[in-house]
C-alpha cells in the first residue's frame, strides 16, 4: 500500500513540475505556434514578424483643425479632450493670439499636435498689398517659434482665401477643408455635433474654431463619437502621408481622398 502511495506521489511530483516547466517556458517571453497538432516554441526577437509593430495605419482616419487661437479658456478644452481620448488635432494660429497665450502651443506640441499659420490678424489675404501678406505670415511664423520652439508646418490663410501672391509667399503647403461644421455661423452645439458626426467621411479635413465654447461643448461628444465610429484622428500631415499624397510648398490641400 505505501507503494502504492509513494508511486502516486511520484506521478503528482511530475505532472506539476511539468506544467512549472511550461509556466516558465511563458514567463521568459516565449511564445508558442501550434500547427497540424505539433508546439513550436519561438522565441522574443521572432515575436515580431507576427505582430507587424511597424505596419502603417491605413485604417479610416481624420484630422480635426481647430482655426483662429490660441484662445485663453477654449483651447486648453479643447486640448484636456485630446488628451483624455489619445487623439491629435491641427491648430492654426492667430500670431496676435499666440503673443497673448503662447504658453498654449507648447501643450499643443506635447500632446503631438500639429500647428499652422493663420495669419497674424485674420486679414483677407488677396485684398491686402504683397508686403502685408509678407508680414502677416512672417511675423506668425517667428511669433510661432518664439512661443514653442517650432516652426508651423502648414499654412492656412483666412476664409480659404487664396491668390497668386499669397501662393508666392506661402513657404508651406496651403491647407484647405472638406468638412465645414459651421460652428462659426450656426453658434449651435447640437447642429456641429451632427454635421462632424454624420457627414465624416474617410480623409476628411474638419474645421472647427478653438475660440467658441461651444465648439468645446461640441466636441465633448464629437471626439469620442468618432473614434466609436473607427476614426482615426491625426494631423494633417500625418493624414497627407497616410493616405500617400505628397503636397509642396503653396500646394493647396483639402481632402486625404
Ligand atoms: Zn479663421
Amino acid at each position: 500500500m505505501k507503494k502504492w502511495i509513494a508511486l502516486i506521489l511520484v506521478l503528482l511530483f511530475l505532472v506539476f513540475s511539468s506544467s512549472a516547466t511550461d509556466v516558465c517556458l511563458f514567463s521568459h517571453g516565449m511564445r508558442f505556434i501550434e500547427e497540424a497538432g505539433s508546439v513550436t516554441f519561438l522565441p522574443l526577437e521572432r515575436q515580431t514578424e507576427f505582430s507587424e509593430p511597424n505596419k502603417p495605419y491605413d485604417g479610416p482616419m481624420v484630422a480635426l483643425t481647430f482655426d483662429d487661437g490660441p484662445s485663453k479658456r477654449v483651447t486648453d478644452r479643447i486640448l484636456d479632450l485630446l488628451e483624455k481620448h489619445s487623439a491629435k488635432a491641427t491648430f492654426f494660429v492667430l500670431g496676435s493670439n499666440v503673443e497673448a497665450y503662447p504658453d498654449k502651443l507648447e501643450r499643443m506640441l506635447e500632446l503631438g499636435c500639429e500647428i499652422g499659420n493663420h495669419s497674424y490678424d485674420h486679414k483677407n489675404l488677396p485684398s491686402i498689398s504683397r508686403e502685408a501678406v509678407e508680414y502677416q505670415l512672417e511675423t506668425t511664423k517667428w511669433c510661432t517659434y518664439e512661443a514653442c520652439g517650432s516652426f508651423p508646418t502648414l499654412v492656412r490663410p483666412p476664409y480659404g482665401n487664396v491668390d497668386d501672391k499669397v501662393l508666392e509667399f506661402s513657404e508651406l503647403p496651403i491647407i484647405l477643408w472638406s468638412l465645414d461644421t459651421m460652428d462659426w455661423k450656426s453658434r449651435n452645439t447640437e447642429l456641429i455635433k451632427k454635421i462632424a458626426i454624420n457627414k465624416v467621411r474617410d480623409g476628411d479635413i474638419i474645421l472647427m474654431h478653438d475660440i467658441y465654447s461651444f465648439t468645446a461643448d461640441a466636441c465633448e461628444t464629437i471626439i469620442p463619437a468618432l473614434i466609436k465610429k473607427g476614426y482615426k484622428l491625426v494631423t494633417v500631415s500625418e493624414l497627407i502621408e497616410a493616405k500617400g499624397f505628397t503636397v509642396s510648398a503653396g500646394e493647396e490641400f483639402s481632402r486625404g481622398r
